[in-house]
Formats: structure tokens, C-alpha cells, sequence
């Protein structure tokens, strides 16, 4: 069976799930259609008293949900709590103001009329979801299509069935509609026949390249909408004149939060010169100060990576950036546990042809870089094919805003450390994906933005040219 739910720690193999059948995935498709059709008639004011029972349910269960996602997997209780939290407060938050954004919006116009834009849902919905935030990642997608009226398909990680579930039940629990989010245990077969299906407006994804790209394709062809939030290489640069203790604070976290599994971890440390021993003596510093041991203890500070296969690939990553002349700094040595634990590892040397330059590591690896300018700082940071966040540090935050300018990034934080807040829109460029999450944008991700134009009467005084935008041609 492929969704299975193995705890990283003891390697235990908890509980396994059997695929979803045609016929279930047909009810499922049949049932969020109906409940679309459903929405349409229904008060948004309706909608959004469920979802802050949604909120109040997760607070209610977030022991419970945080302890299935450490257990399942791996990262540390602390950030499973924060997490939870996180999804908490993206559900009030869309249930909060979606209402008032997707009221119609008045267009000026030379047009014969009143022109105005009505947001409107556009039916079922399918999101493909990744293990590492595997609450977040599902609710960033499904507060503000639920409070649009847009149902979902929910296919999540096979290694994160146990979480898919129980988020998806506990918003069901708190009064959602059967078919509001309906989590499927589907295989890649009836993922593109979901998406092919003429009841299916649009599917989100979030995870890898090579996942992003086939769902991309199949959407493609049959033109649907969708949203990509893929994979990111992100630069966390360091100028001269940055307060080396905020710098040091931020840095090693930055790397080693959720295992270093998270798509704007920052993976390439871009430092100049004159502060760059400091740096990567600070880096290795608290590298070293980490615990590996039981995510669900207190006391531990280093959790094992979600899975064996992940913990071996990330190693073979490594092994290979060596081979092409990388030098270690720390780490890449193995920690004496059964768990999927990696060490933090520094890499420095990582020349322009090193596929370590390029290729992103899903784990504890720091690349760091050492440059002479502001511009080959930008220019180090821009030569990468993706492009998903960024961290500058410096003390002067205009001169970082100008850094800012010239990064290739979706979001660039400066003198901070990365937010993902539901205000704020999540997403980025080149191969990081398209479209973005949270945030006004991401609420209108998959509407219809319809055009009304009204008026009494038409314009007869201008039909000649058939054009509307024409009148003027007509008056010569
Ligand atoms: P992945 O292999 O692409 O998996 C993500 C999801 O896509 C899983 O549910 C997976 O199902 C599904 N999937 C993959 N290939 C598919 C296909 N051909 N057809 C249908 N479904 C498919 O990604 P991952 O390696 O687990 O996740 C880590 C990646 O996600 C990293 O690159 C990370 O940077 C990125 N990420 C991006 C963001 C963001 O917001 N930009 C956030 C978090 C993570 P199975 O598990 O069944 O294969």
C-alpha cells in the first residue's frame, strides 16, 4: 500500500491505508459538485461561522494534531504546535475578511454603463499537498476557496495520510459540509483523470519540480487553471555592515527549522568578505550545539528528516557537491541513531558547475558563499533557477530595500527573519512556480472575476465600428 504513516524517529511502522477506489473517488467528485452548485445559493456569511468553528476546532484538538505530525513526520513538537497555531489563524483570518475582498469592485469605463467585477467561485477544486507543513500546506488553499464556495480534493503526501486525515476531519467535525474538503488516498492515475474531469475548475500544487511539472502538463491540456508553489534555492545575504548577532540568531535557524525541509529555508548563504570568518565560525557555532533526539522531547533541537529515502537522497546530494570540489566545513558525518537523523553540514567552495550551486538540498546543508560587492552579492543571488524568497542583512534597511529590488524572488525579508502569515501573498518565480497562496491574491486564485456591464439602454450612437473601445472612431 502506498500511503503509509512511519514514524522517522523509530522507523515503526504505525498504519497503512488502503487506495481510494474509482467508485469513491467518483462519489467525491459527484458530491463536491453538488455541494458547488450548493455554495452558490448560500450566504458567504454562512460560510464563514463554520470556518471559525474550523479555528476553534483546531485549537481545541492542537495537542492531538501536533503530536500526529511529529509522530508521523518528524519535525519537533514545538514547530508542530506553531504550526497547528499557524492554520489557526490563516482560518480566522480568511473567515474574517474574504467577504469584504470579494465584494464587487467598480471599473472606471468609457464604456456605455456601469462596468463592475463580481468575484465568483467556479467550482471543485484539486490540491495536491507535500509532507513537510502537511496542516499548512492544505489550509492555505483550503480557508479561502471555502469561504469563495470553491469544495476540494484533497491528495497529500503518501508519507503524511494519518495528518491529511485528521485536519481534514477535524473541519468536517467543526461543521463544514460533507465535500468541502474531501482528503482521497489516490494514486497518480486518478490524480489526472480528477483533473481531466469536466466537474474540475482548477488544482493547486505545492512540492517538486518534477511533481509540479506533470500537473502543470495534465492542466495544461486540459485547460485548467492552476497554481504552482514548488521549490526554492534561498539566498540569505549578509552585507558588511549587518549586526552579526541578529545575523547569528536568524542564520543557523534559518537552516535548520523543520529539519531544513521547508522550501524558503535558506539554503546559500551569500556573505561579504570582511564579515565572512565571523559568519561561518557562528554558523558552525550553533550547528554544533544542536541535540538530536526525540522531536517529541523538549529538549531536542534536531529532528530526524521525514523518511529514509529522503535522509539517503539528501546524502547522495551531498556526496556528489564533495565530489565536484566542495570543501566540508561541519558536518556530513553520521549521528549514531536509529532515527532518519542528518547532521548539519557546511559546504563552502561550491564553484559556478557544482551541482550543489543549483540543484536544491531538502535538508540540513548550508552552502555558503563568500563575495566582494553588493553587486556580486545580487548577482551570486540571481544565478539560480529558482527564485522563492530571500533574507538580506544589513544596517541600513534602505540599502537593503535596494537590494531587495534587484533579487529575482517572490518575497525578500530584510533584517528579519521569513514570515508566512495569511495577510501576506506566498509564492514565487522562475522554477519556484506561479500564482500565489494567502493573502488577497491568493483568495483569488481560483475565481471568476466576471465583468457585468449594465445600463438602461445601449449606446446607439456608437455601433458602427462594433467596437465599444471604438466610440471615439465613430464621432469623426
Ligand atoms: P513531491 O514529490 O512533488 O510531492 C508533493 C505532492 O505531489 C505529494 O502529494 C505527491 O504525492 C504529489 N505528486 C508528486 N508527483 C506527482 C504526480 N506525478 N502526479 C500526482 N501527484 C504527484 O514533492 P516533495 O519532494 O515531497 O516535497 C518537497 C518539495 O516541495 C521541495 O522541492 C520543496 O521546496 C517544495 N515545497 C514548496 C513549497 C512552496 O510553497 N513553494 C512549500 C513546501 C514545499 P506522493 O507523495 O504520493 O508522491
Amino acid at each position: 500500500m502506498a500511503y503509509k504513516t512511519v514514524n522517522p524517529y523509530t522507523n515503526e511502522l504505525i498504519k497503512e491505508y488502503d487506495e481510494t477506489t474509482d467508485q469513491e473517488l467518483e462519489e467525491t467528485i459527484q458530491r463536491a459538485h453538488d455541494l458547488y452548485k450548493t455554495f452558490k445559493k448560500q450566504d458567504i456569511k454562512e460560510r464563514s461561522k463554520i470556518l471559525h468553528k474550523v479555528a476553534d476546532n483546531i485549537r481545541e484538538r492542537a495537542d492531538e494534531l501536533a503530536r500526529t505530525c511529529t509522530t508521523e513526520m518528524g519535525k519537533l513538537l514545538v514547530e508542530a504546535q506553531g504550526e497547528v497555531e499557524l492554520c489557526a489563524v490563516i482560518v480566522e483570518y480568511f473567515a474574517d475578511h474574504a467577504e469584504e475582498m470579494l465584494k464587487p469592485e467598480e471599473v472606471e469605463t468609457t464604456a456605455n454603463g456601469k462596468a463592475e467585477i463580481h468575484h465568483q467561485s467556479t467550482g471543485v477544486i484539486m490540491m495536491i499537498e507535500p509532507w513537510n507543513f502537511p496542516y499548512y500546506q492544505m489550509i492555505r488553499v483550503f480557508a479561502p476557496n471555502f469561504m469563495v464556495g470553491n469544495p476540494m480534493i484533497l491528495k497529500h503526501a503518501s508519507n503524511t495520510p494519518s495528518s491529511a486525515q485528521l485536519m481534514a476531519d477535524v473541519i468536517e467535525e467543526a461543521g463544514a459540509p460533507k465535500g468541502s474538503i474531501t482528503n482521497l488516498f489516490m494514486n497518480y492515475d486518478q490524480v489526472a483523470e480528477t483533473i481531466a474531469d469536466k466537474r474540475i475548475q482548477g488544482v493547486a500544487l505545492t512540492g517538486s519540480e518534477r511533481g509540479g511539472s506533470t500537473v502543470a502538463k495534465a492542466a495544461g491540456e486540459n485547460l485548467k487553471q492552476s497554481t504552482l508553489e514548488l521549490g526554492g534555492m534561498d539566498p540569505f545575504i549578509v552585507m558588511e555592515d549587518a549586526d552579526m548577532d541578529d545575523v547569528e540568531e536568524i542564520a543557523w535557524r534559518s537552516r535548520i527549522y523543520n529539519a531544513g525541509q521547508e522550501c524558503t529555508s535558506s539554503k546559500r548563504f551569500i556573505v561579504m568578505d570582511k564579515v565572512y570568518d565571523d559568519f561561518v565560525e557562528r554558523l558552525k557555532n550553533n550547528f554544533s550545539k544542536l541535540k538530536p533526539g526525540d522531536p517529541l522531547k523538549e529538549e531536542t533541537t534536531l529532528a530526524p528528516m521525514n523518511s529514509k529515502k529522503a535522509k539517503e537522497e539528501l546524502q547522495e546530494q551531498l556526496d556528489e557537491a564533495v565530489d565536484a570540489g566542495a570543501t566540508v566545513v561541519y558536518g556530513n558525518e553520521p549521528i549514531d541513531l536509529p532515527g532518519q537523523f542528518f547532521k548539519p553540514t557546511i559546504l563552502t567552495d561550491v564553484d559556478r558547475d557544482n551541482p550543489a550551486h543549483t540543484t536544491e538540498m531538502f535538508g540540513p546543508v548550508a552552502v555558503v558563499y563568500k563575495v566582494s560587492s553588493q553587486e556580486e552579492a545580487i548577482e551570486v543571488a540571481n544565478d539560480n533557477p529558482y527564485g522563492l524568497g530571500a533574507i538580506v542583512f544589513t544596517g541600513d534597511s534602505d540599502r537593503g530595500a535596494e537590494i531587495a529590488e534587484k533579487i529575482e524572488t517572490g518575497m525578500v525579508y530584510i533584517n528579519n527573519f521569513r514570515y508566512s502569515l495569511p495577510e501576506l501573498p506566498f509564492g514565487g518565480v522562475k522554477r519556484s512556480g506561479y500564482g500565489r497562496e494567502m493573502s488577497r491574491i491568493g483568495l483569488m486564485a481560483f475565481v471568476n472575476d466576471k465583468l457585468i456591464l449594465k445600463a438602461d439602454k445601449p449606446d446607439m450612437d456608437n455601433l458602427s465600428s462594433g467596437l465599444v473601445a471604438s466610440k471615439n472612431l465613430d464621432k469623426k
